[in-house]
């Protein structure tokens, strides 16, 4: 008899059959990862480099972290990754739910990867904090691409703010290029603001739309349709062809209504079928003439410069209204000032310089 057994105990086992494995391999080896010490971040930006998608994940999840050392070194892998990075297409795709964004992903997607091309799907999606990664959350729907190895599907960060949300995909866009990712797609729905943080990332945006009962115009916001640079009516497949067709030429002629873009490109309508497979083809052909346009008169550069322009003053936005709401003494007296304010005693003028002379005195700023 063992020793063990002379500790007679109810949780006692016996040496039995060896017990199969109850947890998957896969997640054991997740957990594994999870547990280990971060790895440096010269390693990191090594791996990355190298296309190592292991440390791309881990690097995005570090991006994506709330966690102050976590940043920390996030943001010293994003500063080493970012001379590698810049080298790719970015592609912003919207549209309503249910028009056929994760299926046409999966069908473009696939055809770049045959091309040759590295794929990387991002997401945005402020919702998906509440319903827990609502977009691209069911990779189920892209099955194909997921299966790819050229392809990297990274469903949307979750997060309570959009500027917070579009700032982690911001900067996986970055780790993504620098992995040698050479076209990125951010997927948005078409709803609320996120089109316009997904326009602010991106060099081409593609408007998914659905061949409508009579009232394509009216069904799409002005401002949507301003920055999209191509306008694509999807499930143009069996009866649903000539209505398509019919789309296309409504939304052909209203597009020339619209003032002329600063990049002088006039945005192109096409139809496709992202189950048939049918004009993907012919997009990604618009997408290389829109690139070759916006190199030749350099409004390419000239856009993206601007985009990192605006994240630099987004960035301080954000981070001087973080540091003035979670300041102490802003946070123990905003509340009552907020109900003075309610209650007529002091006008919202003074009661925003009362908290502002507040958190400069308490911040010694
Ligand atoms: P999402 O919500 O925009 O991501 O849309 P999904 O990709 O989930 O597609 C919504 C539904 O439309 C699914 O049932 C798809 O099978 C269907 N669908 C997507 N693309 C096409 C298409 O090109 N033709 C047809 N007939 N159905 C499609």
């Amino acid at each position: 008899m063992t020793q063990k057994r002379t500790h007679k105990s109810a949780l006692e086992e016996v040496d039995g059959i060896d017990q199969p494995e109850s947890i998957h391999t896969k997640s054991v080896q997740k957990i594994k990862i999870k547990r280990n010490t971060l790895p440096s971040t010269q390693v990191f930006v090594k791996k990355i480099l190298e296309g190592d998608i292991t440390h791309l994940s881990r690097a995005i999840t570090l991006v994506e972290s709330s966690n102050q050392k976590h940043q920390q070194k996030a943001s010293e892998i994003l500063q080493a990754c970012l001379s590698h990075a810049n080298n790719s297409i970015r592609i912003g795709i919207t549209g309503v739910p249910g028009v056929g964004k994760s299926t046409f992903i999966e069908a473009f997607g696939t055809y770049l990867t045959g091309k040759g091309k590295k794929v990387a799907v991002l997401a945005i999606d402020p919702s998906s904090s509440i319903n827990k990664g609502s977009i691209l959350g069911d990779k189920t729907r892209m099955e194909k691409l997921v299966n790819d190895n050229n392809a990297f599907i990274r469903p949307s960060p979750s997060g309570d703010s959009l500027g917070g949300v579009a700032k982690k995909t911001r900067e996986s866009i970055i780790l993504c290029e620098a992995a040698g990712f050479d076209t990125i797609i951010i997927e948005t729905v078409g709803v609320g603001q996120s089109e316009t943080a997904v326009h602010s990332m991106v060099d081409f945006f593609l408007l998914l739309k659905l061949a409508g009962a009579g009232d394509e115009l009216q069904g799409i916001k002005r401002g949507i349709i301003e920055m999209a640079d191509a306008i694509v009516i999807n499930k143009a497949d069996g009866s649903n062809i000539d209505k398509a067709k019919l789309a296309k030429t409504e939304f052909t002629r209203a597009l020339h209504l619209y003032p002329p873009k600063k990049s002088n490109w006039q945005p192109t309508v096409t139809t496709c079928s992202a189950i048939d497979n049918t004009g993907i083809d012919t997009i990604w052909n618009i997408i290389e003439r829109y690139v070759a346009h916006t190199k030749s008169n350099n409004y390419f550069e000239e856009k993206r410069n601007g985009q990192n322009k605006f994240w630099v003053l987004e960035t301080i936005n954000n981070q001087l209204k973080n540091e003035f709401y979670n300041n102490p003494a802003i946070k123990s007296e905003l509340a009552s000032i907020l109900s003075n304010v309610q209650q007529h005693k002091i006008t919202p003028f003074d009661a925003a310089n009362y908290l502002l002379e507040l958190y400069h005195k308490k911040s010694g700023h």
